[in-house]
Order: structure tokens, then C-alpha cells, then sequence
């Protein structure tokens, strides 16, 4: 079905009819028209099909010859209305043909010129109808990325913006569980909160990394809901889901430190203050550390400020190379950087802050040599804010220098 025109297929060797249907066709219909007049041969209908997609197909014949029966099962075979204009006598003709009268329709002739407009009017409206619900479906099928799944999280069902999403075919996607596209930075807990939300007859929200097949990656925002049948029980799964990719990288590229591609201030406190509620709540420990790069004025005095940003750069890759991918680096000042350290002992966190003293003080930095940093360190205690526990290591930072630098302190 083509959106913006109707087709009509007429045959009839009575002039009055077509002239009907074209008058009265283009008087109602504020889309294009196209009115296709075929001859009653089985050849010339098949090419017009061929050429045109037709909607309906008026059909005004004496009588049901075999080439008129080949029409009508070669339109039903394509799923398109046929009408019918018959006299009385083979009306009862046509009844036996047992045709699928879901698809067929007819009118007795000779019959008032009001009652064919009536019944073309009745099909056109049901045609606009159907391309305007077609029209929307593929709306959604090209930009709703929509899944189904059975009970055990297999595809039964995916839109063509899924598969454009996730570059795989509707064929590859369908049978398939659904963590096909699970990408392996999207934590396990999300996905257990997804299933017991649905599995109770809730539905989740969230938001999603997932991967491509290709291996590129895409977020998106989801909404996954159980389908239930007539008796409560749940039969499926089906989920919305809008891309919000680049949304997340804008909001990745804020919480970035632009030179050295750590965090930075912003996302420090936002970091922090999500850990320390949760360690106030779950009651695991979390250790902060700040570490200040030592005389590194004097870097910027001998070498310039670029070789002094390129160092900055090099130390952040120090931390990053020596750190987990659960611990949060970020650069909260000029040459002074922290790291939070979550759901480890603060004696480790105390043992690693001493190895990453010495990582540093032993790494060669290209042009300028060696450099040291001043550590503090410090962990979470009871009614600790985000502002006591900075406090504390920023003064366990400066005991570091005052003590000679290259050291850490703990308090
Ligand atoms: P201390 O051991 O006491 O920490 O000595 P310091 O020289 O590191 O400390 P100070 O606070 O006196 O100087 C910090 C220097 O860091 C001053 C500034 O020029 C430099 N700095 C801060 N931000 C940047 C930056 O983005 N790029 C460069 N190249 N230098 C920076
Ligand atoms: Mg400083
Ligand atoms: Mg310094």
C-alpha cells in the first residue's frame, strides 16, 4: 500500500460505472487517485498489478468464466478488496465459488448510482484507515526500538530500530536471549533489579550500555514491561527503548578533565557523595586519597607550560595504569588529583597508596625525569560528610609535605 495514493482497478465495458467511480473517487479523496481500467483478461490484470499497487478492484463482469475466476484468486492472493458488480442470476454463481468473502463483496445490478457511491465511499474510508495505521507502524518499526521476549528473556519479537540499533537482522535477533546485546559495563545488580522488578509484575525503568554485534556500543533508556494473559499470568516481556547515546557522551564529556581524561572536580563530589551514602548504608569502607605532584612549579619554570601539561597528562596515566576499574581517579586541581577507593580494607588502600608513592618517584616522565607526589590518605568513618573526609586528607596531604614531600600520610 502506498501511503499518498489510492489505486483503484476497474473492469467494466459499461462507461457509466468508471465514469462513477472517477467522479465520485476524486470527489472525496484529498489524496492522489490513480484509477487503472483493465480489460477482463487474466494477462492484462496480472501486468497491471505488476506496475501498480492496488487497493481495490472493481469488478463488473456477466459472468464467472474461468478467466474471471484466475482474477479473483490472483487479488486474493495479494490480499487486495474486490467489489463485485453482478447481475441477479450469477450472484448464486458466485456464492458457490466458496471465494474468501472477507475479500469479496458484491453488488446486484442494475443498482442506483447512490448505492455504488455509498459502497465506494465505505471501501475508500476503510482504505485511508488502514494506510494511516500502516503509515504508524512503520513510524514506530523504524524509530521505537521495541523488543518482545518469552518468559526466559528469548526474542519473539524486534523492530527494524532495534535491529538498525544493534546492527543485527530481525532473523538473527529472534530466538536469540535478549543478553545478546548485554554489554559487560552494565553491572550484574542491574539486571538482577531488572528481573525481580518484572518477574513481580512491575515495570522497570533504567537506562542501559549495550553492545553492538560489530562491537561498538549504545545506550539507551528503557521501558520493560510483563505481558499478562486473560488469567494474570505472565506470559512475556516486551520493552521500549530510546537511543540516548550521545546524551551520555555529552554528559561523559562534562565529567571529564579536558587535558588529562580523568574525572574531574564535577564528578568527584557527585562520586563522592553517592559512595559515602552507600557506605553509610551497606557499611563497607571507602578510602579517599589526594595526591599533589611535588614542586611542580619548578617543571613549569625549567620546561615550559606544555611540557608541564604533557607530565600532567603522563601522571594521570600513572594512576590510571596502577589503579582498578572500580577506583575513581580524578583531577580536582591544577597538579593535585584523588582517588576513591571503595569496598576495600583501609589497610589495603593504605598499602596501595605507599606502592603508588613509589610508581610514581620511580617512573621516568620522558624530558623532565623523575617527579614525586605528597599523599594523603584517609577512609570513611561514622557521620563522615563529604566535607570532613576531604578536610581530613587534604590536611593528611599537606602533613605529607611539610614532612619533606614524596611520603604518605594517613589520618
Ligand atoms: P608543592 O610541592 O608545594 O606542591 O609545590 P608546587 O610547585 O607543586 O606547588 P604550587 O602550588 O606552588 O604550584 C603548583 C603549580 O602547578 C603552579 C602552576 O603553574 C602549576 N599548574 C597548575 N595547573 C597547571 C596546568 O594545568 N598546567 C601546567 N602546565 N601547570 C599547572
Ligand atoms: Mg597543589
Ligand atoms: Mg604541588
Amino acid at each position: 500500500m502506498n501511503r499518498d495514493n489510492v489505486s483503484i482497478l476497474v473492469i467494466s465495458n459499461n462507461p457509466k460505472v468508471i465514469e462513477l467511480v472517477e467522479v465520485y473517487s476524486e470527489k472525496i479523496l484529498e489524496h492522489d487517485l490513480s484509477i487503472a481500467i483493465a480489460q477482463n483478461d487474466y494477462e492484462s490484470v496480472a501486468q497491471c498489478i505488476k506496475q501498480e499497487s492496488i487497493d481495490l478492484f472493481i469488478f463488473d463482469t456477466q459472468d464467472l468464466d474461468e478467466d474471471s475466476c484466475s482474477i479473483v484468486k490472483l487479488m486474493m492472493e495479494k490480499g487486495i478488496s474486490i467489489l463485485f458488480l453482478i447481475s441477479a442470476e450469477n450472484i448464486e454463481h458466485l456464492i458457490n465459488r466458496s471465494f474468501n468473502f472477507h475479500l469479496v463483496d458484491y453488488l446486484v445490478k442494475p443498482m442506483p448510482d447512490a448505492v455504488l457511491q455509498h459502497k465506494i465511499g465505505v471501501y475508500l474510508e476503510n482504505i485511508l484507515q488502514q494506510k494511516a495505521s500502516e503509515y504508524l507502524l512503520s513510524v514506530y518499526d523504524e524509530n521505537v526500538i521495541a523488543s518482545k521476549t518469552d518468559l526466559k528473556g528469548r526474542i519473539t519479537y524486534t523492530s527494524k530500530a532495534f535491529c538498525n540499533v544493534s546492527e543485527y537482522s530481525k532473523e538473527e535477533l529472534l530466538g536469540k536471549a535478549h543478553n545478546l546485546v548485554r554489554h559487560p559495563d552494565t553491572s550484574p545488580e542491574i539486571y538482577k533489579d531488572l528481573w525481580d522488578t518484572i518477574q513481580s509484575g512491575k515495570q522497570w525503568h533504567g537506562e542501559i550500555k549495550n553492545v553492538k554485534k560489530h562491537g561498538g556500543f549504545y545506550w539507551v533508556r528503557v521501558s520493560v514491561s510483563p505481558e499478562f494473559n486473560y488469567n494474570g499470568d505472565i506470559i512475556g516481556y516486551s520493552s521500549i527503548r530510546q537511543d540516548i547515546t550521545p546524551e551520555k557522551y555529552i554528559e561523559k564529556v562534562s565529567l571529564i578533565d579536558h587535558l588529562t581524561q580523568v574525572y574531574n572536580k564535577k564528578y568527584y563530589d557527585s562520586v563522592l557523595e553517592k559512595e559515602i551514602s552507600s557506605a553509610a548504608r551497606y557499611g563497607y569502607n571507602i578510602s579517599l586519597i589526594m595526591l599533589d605532584i611535588d614542586l611542580f612549579k619548578t617543571v613549569n619554570d625549567n620546561f615550559g607550560h606544555q611540557v608541564g601539561d604533557s607530565v600532567l597528562k603522563e601522571f594521570a596515566d600513572v594512576l590510571l595504569l596502577n589503579t582498578r576499574k572500580s577506583d575513581i581517579v580524578s583531577r580536582i586541581g591544577g597538579e593535585e588529583f584523588t582517588i576513591i577507593v571503595s569496598n576495600d580494607t583501609e589497610e589495603s588502600a593504605c598499602a596501595f597508596a605507599r606502592k603508588l608513592r613509589k610508581e610514581i618517584a620511580q617512573y621516568n616522565f620522558g624530558t623532565i625525569g623523575k617527579l614525586t607526589a605528597s599523599i594523603g590518605i584517609t577512609s570513611f568513618v561514622q557521620d563522615d560528610t563529604s566535607k570532613t573526609l576531604f578536610k581530613r586528607v587534604d590536611d593528611a596531604m599537606y602533613k605529607a609535605k611539610r614532612s619533606g614531600r614524596n611520603q604518605v600520610v594517613r589520618l
